[in-house]
């Protein structure tokens, strides 16, 4: 990687600040899905196991800049303290008297939990002093928050205009995974993009029409490019002021003879309701009173069929409205396919917070060679933008220089 991680760095007798991404769903006070605080283990190992003293922060939801008691980090330090086998102290805010108090106390091996970054404004608005007072606490900034990283925050860059700033575990895996996937993608490389809208992954399509030997559409955009091509999509999701983009993406892929891949036929509901009666109609058979909800059976034999031969499998998006379980097979079927291919030693990737959700809702995470806990910044990423929190980090070549040695 271009920037320093953790492993670059004698932490014994340091303290560090630690950015994770340990903005998990909740329900009621309770932790729904807890795989971004499992993910932020081993960072938090690698630190404590060589003496550091570790400061963590993170976001939970967004309560814009005031306390909200739904969104305190209380659970997530519960089950932190039950991963890591040790109780997790907390403060009751993220900066203020309390929290010199509570780090003065801490001894080498300990772990100190501030409460939500985004209770305070500052924090999104990146505000200099905000960020001095973060770097105040700590002789070393650790950025673990791949979610986190598209965007400029004052934990997230901020920052690191005051500390040696270096990457965590989650952070060099996520980068690595996913630039590999850009740089040097074994071939054939295959996209699977789904979800909701094109206009949300315009920029994405694009990208992957550039790199990629085949792109498989499905879900709710699907029903634009299908609208595009002319045909009855009746009460479907179709963006109207998307058909010309999906226009001009059919004809990108012709001239770069990538072969886009459209649905033939679909689940089809007169509403989103999970008894609502379905059936299966080809493409250019949508009821006009009835909705697009999957891919039919057609289309996911087809696509899986056509990932038999991919050397790389870059997954984004739902191929249906998921959450309802009856709409769920196209998803979950391609969940299975997508496994099935790395154990027969293709790379897989999947990223999106959705897709990422169905995978993980069927136990195949782990079946993934990669699996981003980075929605929206995993996308930006993939689209070639620069992440500010990625940007921030020392270069490989830097040298590391704590404040008091610089003296
Ligand atoms: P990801 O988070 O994986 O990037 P998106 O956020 O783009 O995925 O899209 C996920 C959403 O798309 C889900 O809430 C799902 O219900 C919705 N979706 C998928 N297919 C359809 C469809 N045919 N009609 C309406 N919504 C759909
Ligand atoms: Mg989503």
């Amino acid at each position: 990687m271009d920037f320093k991680t953790v492993r670059d760095v004698d932490v014994r007798g340091r303290r560090v600040f630690v950015r994770a991404d340990l903005n998990v769903p909740l329900d009621d006070g309770r932790i729904t899905d807890d795989t971004r605080i499992r993910a932020s283990l081993p960072t938090l190992v690698h630190l404590l196991e060589r003496g550091a003293t570790v400061i963590l922060a993170s976001h939970l939801g967004r309560p814009k800049g005031k306390v909200n008691d739904a969104l305190r980090l209380k659970p997530v330090a519960d089950r932190l303290s039950q991963l890591l086998g040790r109780p997790v102290r907390m403060t009751g805010d993220a900066l203020g008297p309390g929290v010199q108090v509570a780090i003065d106390k801490l001894r080498a091996g300990d772990l100190l939990l501030l409460e939500n970054l985004r209770f305070h404004a500052d924090e999104e608005a990146n505000s200099p002093e905000f960020a001095a007072a973060l770097a105040r606490l700590a002789d070393l900034y650790v950025n673990d928050a791949f979610g986190a990283a598209h965007r400029a925050h004052a934990s997230t860059e901020g920052i690191t205009h005051h500390l040696p700033a270096v990457a965590g575990l989650l952070m060099e895996r996520e980068v690595e995974a996913l630039s590999r996937l850009l740089k040097k993608p074994s071939r054939p490389f295959h996209a699977v993009i789904g979800g909701a809208k094109v206009s949300g992954k315009l920029e994405v399509l694009g990208v992957l029409l550039s790199r990629c030997q085949a792109v498989l559409v499905g879900g709710g955009m699907a029903n634009t490019f299908l609208a595009a091509r002319g045909l009855e999509m009746g009460k479907s999701l179709v963006e109207a002021d998307q058909l010309l983009n999906a226009e001009r993406m059919v004809t990108e892929a012709r001239r770069r003879r990538v072969r886009l891949m459209l649905p033939t036929d679909v689940v089809v509901a007169p509403q989103i309701h999970h008894r609502a009666k379905t059936q299966v109609v080809a493409v250019n058979a949508v009821p006009k009173d009835q909705m697009i909800v999957d891919i039919g059976p057609d289309t996911r034999a087809a696509y899986a069929a056509h990932l038999v031969k991919a050397r790389t499998i870059l997954w984004n998006g739902p191929m249906g409205v998921f959450e309802i379980a009856q709409f769920a097979e196209g998803t979950n079927q391609m969940a299975r396919v997508v496994a099935a291919r790395t154990a027969a030693g293709t790379v897989t990737i999947v990223g999106g917070g959705d897709s990422v959700a169905a995978v993980e809702g069927l136990g195949l995470a782990d079946r993934m060679t990669h699996v981003s806990t980075g929605g929206g910044a995993s996308l930006e990423y993939i689209e070639g933008k620069t992440l500010p929190g990625v940007a921030a980090l020392l270069p490989v070549d830097a040298e590391i220089v704590f404040a008091e040695d610089d003296a």
